[in-house]
């Protein structure tokens, strides 16, 4: 399969040549020439999800060049499952995305990234530098998925003050080929910096540079499997399709969800949840696309006004009604993120993180307005990173995962950067 432009002034390339590059030469983000269609029947003797998603995967990866490796690739990405847990009211779920060496689902995409990547061959003798602005999440799954892995560079830039203490230790504590900065500003800062480095051509010549930000493909397309999994788990157990609430920022993973909807898994209705960020929900409430800056709130992780990839979703319904029709967002304040933590630990005396508490809430409120079918609301990361928010809303402590802690026992190493491009190209140009 060849890829194309959403602003269609690229030629079309291979899948390797998209992974590689991350954003079209034209500034737009990569989409399939077409989507492949598949049905439940395709997936008969695939339970696991490697295996889902490699079957899944597979159209895509036609005729290019790590097409054999496809099932090793996704060996390697999933190694860690998608649990899919009843909760107490009958028919809803939690698709738990956060069992990943970070706890968060950033670990899918972070991970079949990599995979591809150190299998694709490369011209330059000097380590391909993956500099990425996190605004908690990513950074760290990026870092564990190129930890060691010879020929690569990570470097990390992340708003001093904006991320959990346990994110910025997380992505401090790798070392050896990852590097951290704590960026005194804010994520668009950060954002603003790599977009810089990335558009340096001089700078590029000597330091070959890639990102790994939430337009690249080769992060999109595995988050397409973990919803394939979890509709073909139920589809066969009930007929009936399974119905969505995905926490959003700047919807990649509730992208791949529709994405996963349109090429024929028995997926319902999907609705998209978010913070206090509202650019999506006034859209999707009929007025025209308005992007803005961010506001920070406690769901940092979807602190987005650009979504970066709104691009596709019209890419994917270019009719804005239809798209309007197909799909809901709600919006999600501090407040009731606040009260959704306390009350769903109450009620079932479970922990969840302000992300995944987005879900939560627009869950209940579906149920309140007549909502039947089964529901699943999207678990995106593990709520002992956010130990700082949660514990003293719940008045508990939040067990912390073996891998996570593991993390959390090494020193932090991450330095200083101001907003200040020409101390970053420095840093970048020396070692
Ligand atoms: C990144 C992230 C999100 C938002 O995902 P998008 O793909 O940007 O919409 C939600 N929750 C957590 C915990 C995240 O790290």
């Amino acid at each position: 399969m060849k890829f194309s432009s959403t602003r269609a002034k690229s030629p079309p390339a291979s899948l390797s040549d998209v992974i590689a590059a991350g954003l079209a030469p034209d500034g737009g983000l990569y989409v399939p020439e077409s989507l492949p269609q598949m049905s439940a029947h395709d997936f008969n003797g695939c339970e696991l999800l490697p295996d889902i998603a490699a079957r899944l995967l597979a159209p895509f990866f036609a005729d290019d060049a790590l097409d054999t490796e496809l099932p090793a690739i996704c060996a390697e990405a999933f190694s860690f499952p998608a649990a899919l847990r009843a909760l107490r009211t009958p028919g809803d779920f939690m698709l738990e995305l956060f069992h990943g060496p970070t706890a968060a689902f950033k670990d899918y995409g972070a991970q079949f990234l990599a995979a591809c990547l150190r299998r694709i061959p490369r011209t330059s003798n000097n380590p391909l530098t993956i500099l990425v602005a996190t605004s908690g999440d990513t950074g760290a799954a990026v870092a564990a998925a190129f930890h060691e892995v010879p020929g690569f560079r990570v470097v990390i830039l992340y708003p001093d003050g904006r991320v959990s203490p346990r994110q910025a230790h997380q992505l401090g504590c790798f070392g050896g080929n990852v590097q951290a900065f704590y960026v005194g500003g804010n994520f668009d800062d950060c954002q603003r910096l790599v977009k810089q480095a990335l558009g340096d051509r001089a700078l590029r010549d000597d330091v070959p540079m890639s990102s790994a930000n939430s337009i690249s493909l080769g992060r999109l397309l595995p988050q397409m499997a973990y919803y394939a999994q979890a509709t073909l788990s139920h589809y066969r157990e009930q007929s009936t399709l399974l119905n969505f609430v995905v926490p959003t920022g700047n919807l990649g993973n509730a992208l791949a969800c529709m994405m996963a909807r349109k090429m024929g898994l028995p997926t319902g209705r999907i609705v998209l949840a978010t913070n206090a960020n509202a650019t999506l929900h006034d859209f999707f409430s009929g007025a025209d696309y308005a992007p803005r800056p961010s506001i920070a709130t406690l769901a940092n992780a979807m602190d987005v006004g650009a979504p970066s990839n709104f691009e596709r979703l019209r890419w994917l319904y270019p009719d804005a009604k239809q798209l309007r029709r197909t799909f809901a967002v709600d919006c999600i304040g501090d407040a009731a993120i606040q009260a959704t933590i306390r009350e769903f630990h109450q009620a079932s005396d479970q922990a969840v993180c302000p992300h995944t508490a987005t879900a939560i809430r627009t869950l209940r409120g579906l149920r309140q307005e007549g909502a039947d079918g089964d529901w699943v609301a999207v678990a995106t990361a593990h709520p002992a990173k956010f130990d700082s928010i949660v514990e003293a809303l719940i008045d508990a402590p939040v067990p912390i995962p073996p891998a996570l802690a593991s993390l959390l026992a090494l020193p932090s190493t991450a330095r200083p950067l101001g907003v200040d491009y020409a101390a970053l190209r420095l840093l970048l140009a020396e070692s």
